[in-house]
């Protein structure tokens, strides 16, 4: 609709889309875009999303999305060319503004960035200790003999806050403002005023956000000084919530094997990084957040949970469950035997011993049943209770088809013969209790992680796009892809040289393809490199190989004429090949 260089496409390039919507509906920002209530639909939580970079908004709940002009036009319930002009009015239009930033934003950027250097300071001082003084020695040994070697410290940067009280305070205290070093949860400040090393005698593990950045501290108490764990607290760079342990360094590992390893800490994680698993990430603390679940699931919707199996662990474990599963999780537990952690059973055990049992870790429904048969089942009552602890699970599976499965594989595990608790379950398999967010038939959840960030990486910023777009369409890897016609109409529009507007590759598209396309476009997304891109090329011509593996095996069975065996066998081993070496 705006036409490169015409007026309209002159007032879309100048409107601020988060300005003109905000005039209509009250947006909070959350993360990159912001969020309010839909006004087209009614809703009591905020489905509205507004993406001030891509100039685009989407409602999660009622599917309506589009540009600025869409949304005048429907808010106003007027033509085009008079959302233009609206449009122009509200943003004073003509004269080109580059993004402003209020005072108070660029300061609390430069306070941010203040404090991710704080952080890595502290984490060359922590390491200098436990390297070069008496007491890190200590701290060594201690680390050695729970199998922990220099490698291993040097890998997961391990270090040692030394008991003085105030020896990192006095390192950092020449370079950064009081008020500063008390702000970034490395010093604490008492009543007196008096400030002091908040981590004192402890094994310290530093935690990085996803782009590798040191924004916090998880550590260990050396002695049995109490507590046994003490983490920075949350700070302008450091959220609990938002990050996952090890995510930074799992991101290459969880796109290639499409599949994750949840673990409670940061010891497990690096036992189980150690035993070759590097898809491994720690929630670091006993339940999962929301924002963590959003976070992993950019790169995964397959997940093993491994958390403790003491009552804590199991009650974690199950909340994570019930969480991952309103994600749309593909969900496995691994309860491993003998109470035991996974660091604690992979020193004792062998990796090897844990790898095995982590590729039987069966589906989380085996899991809770498991749980269930543990209750009384000899009385009526006893199989009431069980099936009510099973029925929110199987309230919370998206796919209708899936409930029913389970309710009848539960009936038929927990030997329910009343009629009483069959129905309950086959009600509970055709109806979910708990409201549905986003409607699924219209919604693509099918798209793997690599499609959606590809998708994006097409969509928007500068770069390599054009570079990308070819390799696709020349290889013709987007075919038969859930986004095959998102992925071709992105692809023309990277093809035909103008810059690519999502809501005219969108305009092109079938209303849940739109719909598919917005979802998308509203992930979080950072900059990407082309390395990533490579890789994510890499991951779909493996798909693709798969693919043709699958059908090259299925003529194979049909058993075909000599030749034409031969032939295939050839292909088979090729694919075969190719599909190791990309392992
Ligand atoms: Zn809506």
């Amino acid at each position: 609709m705006a036409e490169a260089g015409s007026f309209a496409d002159r007032v879309k390039q100048q409107a601020d889309i988060v300005r003109v919507v905000g005039e209509y509906v009250q947006l909070k920002k959350a993360g990159q875009s912001f969020r309010g209530l839909c006004p087209f639909h009614s809703e009591k939580t905020a489905s509205f999303n507004v993406h001030p970079m891509r100039q685009i908004y989407h409602c999660f709940g009622c599917g309506k999305g589009g540009d600025v002009f869409s949304f005048v036009m429907e808010m106003e319930k007027c033509e085009f060319p008079d959302a233009i002009r609206v449009v122009a009015e509200k943003c004073g239009i003509a004269i080109p503004r580059p993004r402003e930033r209020s005072p108070e934003e660029r300061k609390e950027n430069q306070q941010r960035a203040a404090l991710v250097e704080m952080h890595r300071e502290a984490q060359t001082f922590f390491v200098k200790q436990i390297e070069g003084t008496l007491e890190g020695k200590a701290a060594r040994a201690y680390l050695e003999d729970r199998g922990l070697d220099k490698t291993a410290m040097d890998r997961f940067g391990i270090g040692y806050a030394p008991s003085g009280g105030d020896l990192l305070l006095r390192f950092l205290r020449a370079k950064y403002p009081e008020n500063l070093l008390v702000e970034s949860g490395l010093v604490s400040r008492d009543q007196s005023g008096r400030m002091f090393d908040r981590f004192r005698r402890r094994i310290t593990f530093p935690i990085s956000n996803e782009s590798a950045k040191i924004v916090a501290f998880g550590c260990r108490a050396l002695g049995d000084d109490m507590p046994k764990y003490l983490n920075s607290p949350e700070t302008p760079i450091y959220s609990k919530s938002n990050v996952l342990y090890h995510l930074d360094r799992a991101k290459e590992a969880l796109r290639r094997s499409d599949f994750a390893v949840l673990v409670e800490g940061y010891i497990d994680a690096i036992a189980v990084a150690r035993a070759g698993i590097s898809n491994v990430v720690a929630s670091c603390g006993t339940s999962l957040a929301e924002p963590q679940i959003k976070l992993l699931s950019r790169f995964t919707r397959r997940v093993t949970v491994n958390y403790d199996p003491d009552t804590a662990g199991q009650t974690a474990t199950e909340r994570s469950i019930s969480l991952l599963l309103e994600r749309d999780f593909e969900v496995r537990v691994l309860a491993l035997p003998g109470k035991a952690d996974p660091d604690k059973f992979i020193r004792e055990q062998g990796a090897e011993a844990y790898v095995k049992l982590l590729k039987e870790a069966p589906p989380y429904v085996d899991y809770l049943i498991a749980r269930a048969r543990h209750m009384d089942l000899t009385s009526g009552d006893g199989k009431q209770r069980a099936v009510n602890f099973l029925l929110p699970y199987v309230q919370k599976i998206p796919n209708r088809l899936l409930r029913s499965e389970w309710a009848t594989r539960i009936a038929q595990q927990l030997r329910l013969e009343e009629p009483v608790l069959r129905a309950a379950l086959s009600k509970a398999a055709i109806e979910r209790r708990s409201e549905l967010k986003i409607q699924p038939e219209l919604v693509g959840r099918a798209a793997k992680p690599v499609e959606r960030l590809l998708i994006r990486m097409l969509a928007g910023g500068e770069g390599l796009r054009k570079e990308l777009a070819q390799k696709l369409q020349q290889e013709q890897l987007y075919d038969g892809l859930e986004t095959e016609k998102i992925f071709s109409a992105l692809v023309g529009a990277n093809l035909s040289g103008d810059p690519v507007q999502a809501t005219e590759v969108a305009a092109a598209l079938e209303e849940r393809d739109r719909r598919l396309l917005f979802e998308i476009l509203f992930e979080e997304s950072s900059e990407w490199t082309s390395e990533e891109a490579e890789s994510c090329v890499e991951a779909l011509q493996r798909r693709r190989a798969e693919r043709e593996l699958a059908e090259v095996q299925r003529s194979i069975e049909a058993s075909p004429a000599g030749p034409e065996l031969r032939g295939l066998l050839e292909r088979k081993q090729q694919l075969m090949k190719r599909l190791a070496a990309a392992r």
